[in-house]
């Protein structure tokens, strides 16, 4: 039996890529060496590190002024990097408020910059993305910054933001499931594990202007141009996880990039949401309308005393992580990228099932 994986993250990787890693896990090309026992300064290293960058450029079409850094400390260490380097004590820097991510990057800025906030959804439980027309934008922000993608409350911008000042965005669970204008942004940065590849690095693209501003106080490691400067290879990086995560942009570039991907999430996600809509009322979606999540999919059951069940009966059709939240509750489905078309119609299926044997 096939198992379909829907965890959030750390989440699915392209089988091809993980078979991959399998064949070359003790000897990478011939060198007779795994990649994670490879000095990081080496010739195959610098391979695999230059080739992931290129891949990536290509596939995000990432502009010149850009520089791409290979980073540790998940996204959280963005939420304290970005105003530790974009800001003086003082500064305002503007957040839209759309979820549980965007809380946390908020809180963690407070400590160092003063915050407004543009706008909230927290007003209906963070199921929308309020109208950007309304937003109230501070006159000096050094930056706007928001989530493109909830991940909990499985909200996502069908827009990017108009912005006067550098915009940064957490991209972290939708980055590379569409083509993106990346000439749009300041900063744009993504934990590994959700559509990259294993956890423990973290993506920033940075516009180069944005670098060498840190306050002087900041530690080395948390100052971008100590990494720009040293092409991600200041310390050790985290070698293993830049090597899978390159053979997934090749992955990708094989599979018709970005385009390709948007076709393929667009499918999937219409399968599950029309498997909600058309279920009478037995499933229900707390997310309705365009800024519905493309890549995490919430949903109740119209009685949650049935919750254990249909996560055992999953469970035992190979469709394992279905689990929701504990602060949503109910189911989560999260169709990344690399979760392939039929483990959607394998859910799609037990879901009307479980329905039929359960209305
Ligand atoms: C998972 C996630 C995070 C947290 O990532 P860590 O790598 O665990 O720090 C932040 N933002 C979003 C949108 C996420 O999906």
């Amino acid at each position: 039996m096939t198992t379909y994986n829907f965890s959030s993250g750390p989440a699915v990787l392209p089988r091809d890529v993980l078979l991959q890693v399998q064949q070359e896990l003790t000897d990478w090309h011939g060198s007779g060496m795994s990649v994670m026992e490879m000095s990081h300064r080496g010739p195959e290293f610098t391979q695999i590190i230059t080739e992931a960058e290129a891949d990536l450029r290509a596939v995000l079409a990432i502009p010149a002024n850009y520089k791409v850094l290979f980073l540790q400390g998940g996204a959280h260490f963005q939420f304290g990097m970005i105003p530790l380097n974009l800001t003086q004590p003082g500064d305002t820097v503007d957040y839209v408020n759309t979820g549980s991510w965007s809380k946390t990057a908020i809180k963690e800025a407070q400590r160092y910059a003063n915050v407004n906030i543009v706008a909230s959804s927290e007003d209906r439980n963070f199921s929308y993305v309020p109208d950007e027309a309304g937003w109230q934008r501070s006159a000096n922000a050094k930056y706007l910054h928001y989530c493109s993608n909830e991940t909990i409350g499985g909200v996502e911008f069908p827009f990017i933001p108009q912005s006067d000042v550098p915009l940064i965005c957490d991209m972290s669970s939708n980055i590379l499931s569409q083509p993106l204008d990346v000439s749009r942004y300041g900063l744009i940065y993504a934990g590994a594990q959700k559509n990259i590849g294993p956890s423990g690095m973290t993506i920033a693209i940075i516009r180069e202007d944005l670098i060498g501003h840190a306050r002087a106080e900041v530690p080395t490691m948390l100052n971008y141009k100590t990494h720009a400067d040293a092409s991600s290879l200041y310390n050790t990086p985290p070698s293993f996880a830049i090597y899978v995560a390159g053979l997934v942009f090749k992955w990708l570039q094989k599979n018709g990039g970005l385009d390709a991907m948007a076709r393929h999430n667009a499918t999937k996600a219409a399968l599950v949401y029309d498997a909600i809509d058309g279920s009478g009322g037995f499933y229900r979606a707390p997310v309705s309308g365009a800024c519905r999540s493309r890549m995490n999919v919430p949903f109740w059951l119209k009685d949650a005393a049935l919750d254990a069940e249909f996560l055992q009966g999953a469970e035992a059709a190979g469709l394992v992580q279905l689990k929701g939240h504990r602060s949503v509750g109910g189911m989560r489905a999260s169709i990344y990228n690399a979760m392939p078309l039929e483990g959607v119609q394998a859910l799609v299926a037990y879901m009307a099932d479980f329905a039929r044997r359960h209305g």
